[in-house]
């Protein structure tokens, strides 16, 4: 199945992963422990839109990440740094079922193999839909890109808002958290891993939401 062709055929795969009817029953009893009724007209249809919903929320785990390369993999003697920023990016945090939601900038130095541009965006929504935490999704899709490009070194840095902090109102001023994870020449080179920091930060519009 070709990634980009069609969210149904998607939807389609994820049922298979994600139990429908079990969701639905979850979120009736979901609204009838928060003492409402699951009957009443605005909320009859509610436990079965939610299962949707998250079939598609959490579609990163029917993804595999040789159907999203698929072969868009190209040899080149180009050895400077690649940077692909600001990609959009709508998670769930897996401590609250809350959305965290912001951007993703990646680098690479290749070694010998780019990846086509628009795989590096659908590599993020893969781990992005599913149950996360920043810190983990961050270090996957480095993790990810270093094993199929073998590159001199990959850079991913992870801006995000999280409702479970806003929301709350615990502490709004951490509502907002950065993380990176670094590999290779931008670990051990600190000229490279300011490149591409400076980079990201030129131009780059505070996160809103
Ligand atoms: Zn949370």
């Amino acid at each position: 199945m070709e990634f980009d062709d069609d969210d149904n055929d998607l939807n389609d795969v994820n049922s298979e992963i994600i139990n429908i009817e079990a969701a639905r029953q979850s979120i009736i009893e979901l609204i009838k422990a928060v003492g409402e009724n699951p009957e009443r007209e605005g909320l009859k249809n509610t436990p079965d839109r939610v299962a949707r919903m998250y079939t598609e929320l959490l579609s990163g785990y029917a993804s595999e990440p040789e159907k999203i390369i698929n072969g868009a993999l190209f040899h080149i003697s180009y050895d400077e740094m690649v940077i692909v920023r600001d990609i959009e990016f709508y998670s769930l945090c897996e401590h609250h079922l809350l959305p965290f939601i912001g951007r993703v900038h990646v680098a690479y130095i290749p070694a010998g193999e780019v990846i086509g541009l628009s795989k590096i965006p659908r590599i993020v929504d893969m781990y992005a839909r599913r149950l996360q935490v920043q810190e983990r999704m961050t270090r996957q899709i480095a993790d990810l890109l270093s094993e199929v490009l073998k590159p001199q070194g990959v850079a991913v840095v992870v801006e995000a808002m999280h409702m479970c902090s806003m929301m709350r109102g615990v502490k709004k001023h951490d509502a907002r958290m950065t993380t990176s994870a670094m590999h290779g020449a931008f670990r051990a080179n600190l000229a490279t891993r300011q490149e591409f920091l400076d980079n990201i930060s030129r131009g780059s519009k505070p996160l809103q939401f």
